[in-house]
C-alpha cells in the first residue's frame, strides 16, 4: 500500500480496506500490456473503453503498450427493467471506428454476471471484426451467470462490491488509485 492508498483510506472511513493496492495494479498492467504487446504484434488493433469504468485502466494499459494501437470508446446500458441486470444492452454511445476486419480488444473494469460483456461482444460480431477478445480489470468469477472468455484479467476477486480504479459508488470514488472495499 502507497502512502496515497493510505492517505485515501483516512480521508474515507466507510472504506473497509484496500484489496488490490495501487502498487500491485501498476505491476500488474505492466504485465498485461507485455502480453498484448507480445500478441498483437502483427496487428493494429483498437482498445474498446467501456465507459464510464474502464477508463483508468484503458488509461495506464495503453501507456504500458509497446504496439501501434487505436484507442476508441462506447458506453452501453443494460435494460430489461427489474433490479438484476437483464445484460441485454443498449447502447447510449457508439464506436466512431468501422471494426470491420479489425482486432479488438474491449477493455472492461469488472466482469460480473458476464451478461453485459455477453450481450456485447454478441452485438459487435455483427459488424465483422477479425477478433475480439476482452481485458478485464477485475473478475468476479464466483457471480458469473454465463460463460464469456476473458483473454486478459488483471485480478480474480471475491464476491464483494468493490470501488475505485474507475469503479463507482452512485458516480462516486472512480478516482480512487487502488480497489476497495465499502463498510456493509
Ligand atoms: P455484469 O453484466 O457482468 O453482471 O455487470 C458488469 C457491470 O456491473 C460492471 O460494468 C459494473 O458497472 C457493475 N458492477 C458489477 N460488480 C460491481 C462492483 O463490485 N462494483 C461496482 N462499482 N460495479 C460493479
Amino acid at each position: 500500500m502507497t502512502f496515497d492508498d493510505q492517505e485515501y483510506l483516512s480521508r474515507y472511513p466507510f472504506i473497509e480496506k484496500v484489496l488490490i493496492s495501487s502498487e500491485d495494479i501498476t505491476r500488474r498492467v505492466r504485465q498485461l500490456g507485455n502480453d498484448i504487446s507480445n500478441d498483437y504484434k502483427d496487428s493494429t488493433p483498437i482498445f474498446v473503453c467501456i465507459l464510464k469504468g474502464a477508463y483508468p485502466f484503458l488509461a495506464d494499459l495503453t501507456r504500458c503498450v509497446s504496439i501501434e494501437h487505436e484507442v476508441d470508446f462506447m458506453a452501453v446500458s443494460s435494460y430489461g427493467g427489474g433490479t438484476q441486470s437483464s445484460g441485454v444492452v443498449k447502447i447510449e454511445k457508439d464506436l466512431k471506428a468501422n471494426i470491420t476486419d479489425r482486432d479488438i480488444i474491449l477493455v472492461e473494469d469488472i466482469i460480473d454476471t458476464g451478461l453485459t460483456i455477453d450481450n456485447l461482444i454478441a452485438l459487435l460480431k455483427v459488424r465483422n471484426p477479425r477478433s475480439i477478445r476482452v481485458a478485464a480489470f477485475v473478475d468476479k468469477k464466483i457471480a458469473r451467470k454465463v460463460d464469456v472468455p476473458l483473454h486478459y484479467t488483471g485480478f480474480e476477486i471475491p464476491n464483494e462490491f468493490v470501488i475505485g480504479y474507475g469503479l463507482d459508488y452512485d458516480e462516486k470514488y472512480r478516482n480512487l488509485p487502488f480497489i476497495g472495499v465499502m463498510k456493509a
